[in-house]
């Protein structure tokens, strides 16, 4: 089962970047030729139909551009606030402390009417990062079918800020 295959290429990091956080990371999934293109294809099967897809920087860009590929669709970057060029929207987002910002491009979805969107990242913790991320694609007239993980972190509930917004949470590993 592909969740089993995930669960078992993850690298969990304790203590990183801070004491008390697990981290998982997802670089030995990414030289395991055989899981990345499952993962790939995972996604690729389900989403044939969308217009685009939009990855969070900066691992939901290697998932959402291959998934992208894939399926031969356009991928569109939703970056940190100032890494943009061209005319962009923003959305603020809380951190444990603070907050931060991303954006997107005002033009990403080009004259599309109603595009829609697969949302990537490679996981969702608290789910604040990929709440930030819908707004901001309906702000600029996206309809996000679904959000894609390849890793869920059940304990922090994050999937249920999105699936709050009416949006369908599609994790492989939780
Ligand atoms: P959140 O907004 O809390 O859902 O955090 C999600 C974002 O932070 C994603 O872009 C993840 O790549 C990253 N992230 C959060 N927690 C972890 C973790 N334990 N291991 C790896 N990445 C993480």
């Amino acid at each position: 089962m592909l969740e089993e295959k995930v669960k078992k290429v993850i690298r969990d990091i304790p203590d990183y970047p801070k004491k008390g956080i697990i981290f998982k990371d997802i670089t030995t999934l990414l030289n395991n030729a055989e899981v990345f293109k499952e993962v790939i294809d995972y996604f690729a099967k389900k989403y044939k139909d969308i217009d685009f897809v939009c990855g969070i920087e900066s691992r939901g860009f290697i998932f959402g551009s291959a998934i992208a590929y894939a399926i031969n669709k356009g991928f569109v970057p939703l970056r940190k606030k100032g890494k943009l060029p061209y005319t962009t929207v923003s959305e603020k987002y809380a951190l444990e402390y603070g907050f931060d910002e991303i954006e997107i491009h005002i033009d990403a979805f080009k004259d599309i009417k109603n595009p829609k969107i697969l949302l990537v990242d490679d996981l969702i913790a608290t789910g604040g990062t990929a709440e930030a991320a819908v707004k901001l694609i309906q702000k600029i007239g996206g309809i996000v079918v679904a959000a894609g993980f390849v890793i869920e972190l059940t304990f922090l509930d994050g999937a249920k800020k999105i699936r709050d917004l009416g949006i369908k949470v599609d994790s492989i590993a939780k």
